[in-house]
């Protein structure tokens, strides 16, 4: 008997001891297990952090502003709020729950969460398959691919432009970053010299800084932009983060000189499927380029020519920046204005503006 109740007893204490082994182990091998992989969000590739725990497949919450959905941090309430065309779903750190807003009848809703989201690294990290059901997507796992596929029936209308589809030679000169008193002053001369136009796209901090360079830029016939006001990596903030920093842009440009534009582009070019949504919602239409001087970089005039040589063609973009973060850093830019110029003119080119480029944009 005696016997039997030890064996039980160590029996017991084996049952008790087994599940925590596995536990610690998982809890010690967390950093390690961060890893990067590709997910295909519509078919277009996604590179975003992962991490497996329990089987599954777990990401930072910003990763589903790939997928068009807004997601913002609900700081009082220590929660993800995810929002994609009629869902709207918060989604508690920590808890074993997520509340989803029932549209037809006004009010939230509160669901069981099978898989909790998690702090890791001063990110949050959201289970991908249970929160893509949630917002009523799909997502298919293929074994023999190793890839996750997402489809978000989230359709955005307008799309970014890089090059508008023209018959003529039109071109448009663009300038990031500034306004700024070393470069905006010079390439103004220049323009003004040549009798050619540009479109600046500005940020909100430099046109706090130099208002009277902004009225200059509209006073000489150009077009503005809007490229935030600090010159965040849009991919990397909340939803709500973003539609301030292109709101407080747009109305320090209604103050400065009475109008706000109806362009946007990106800092870095990069911007999520949801950060586009948010500019269709607010009604700008994204810019990107079809030629990368790379000026920033301290590029020459010469090489800088190359580049605008060998890759444009009607309709084209051109990207260069007029506010430098070192000096002389655009130089190049300045000595590779007029010769841009002329020799585009040479071969048939005329200078507009992004605005009116758009207007010859054959697919409108
Ligand atoms: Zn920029």
């Amino acid at each position: 008997m005696m016997s039997k109740k030890l064996f039980r007893f160590v029996f017991v204490l084996a049952i008790v001891l087994v599940p925590t082994a596995p536990v610690h182990a998982e809890q010690s091998d967390f950093s390690s297990t961060i890893q990067e992989t590709i997910v295909y969000v519509d078919n277009n590739a996604v590179t975003t952090n992962y991490m497996m725990h329990d089987g599954d497949m777990y990401v930072p919450a910003l990763f589903f502003k790939h997928t068009g959905a807004y997601v913002d941090w609900l700081e009082q309430e220590q929660a993800i709020l995810f929002h994609a065309k009629e869902k709207m779903i918060t989604v508690p750190v920590s808890k074993r729950h997520s509340n989803v807003f029932e549209r037809a009848f006004g009010f939230w809703s509160t669901n069981n969460q099978q898989k909790q989201a998690f702090f890791f690294n001063e990110e949050i990290f959201v289970p991908l398959v249970e929160i893509a059901h949630r917002l009523e997507m799909s997502v298919r796992y293929d074994p023999i691919k190793a890839k996750t596929f997402i489809t978000t029936h989230i359709h955005v209308p307008s799309p970014s432009i890089g090059q508008v589809n023209t018959e003529d030679k039109l071109v448009a000169l663009t300038f990031d970053d500034g306004p700024d008193d070393i470069y905006t002053p010079q390439i103004l001369d220049i323009l003004k010299e040549k009798n050619a136009v540009a479109t600046f796209f500005l940020v909100g901090e430099e046109i706090q800084a130099y208002p009277d360079m902004v009225r200059r830029i509209v006073q000489e016939g150009h077009g503005l932009g809007n490229h935030t006001w600090q010159h965040p990596n849009l991919a990397t903030i909340w939803t709500e983060k973003v539609r301030e920093e292109i709101k407080k842009t747009q109305q320090a440009m209604l103050e400065v000189v009475g109008r706000q534009p109806d362009l946007f582009r990106p800092p870095y070019g990069s911007l999520t499927k949801a950060d586009l949504a948010l500019l269709n919602e607010i009604g700008l239409r994204n810019i990107l380029w079809s030629v990368d001087t790379l000026d920033w970089s301290g590029r020459s005039a010469d090489e800088i020519l190359l580049t605008v040589h060998e890759n444009i063609s009607k309709g084209g973009i051109i990207l260069q920046h007029n506010f430098g973060s070192t000096e002389h850093v655009l130089d190049g830019t300045i000595e590779a204005l007029p010769k841009i110029i002329d020799e585009l003119r040479e071969e048939g080119y005329t200078f507009v503006t992004v605005q009116t480029l758009l207007q010859a944009d054959n697919r409108q």
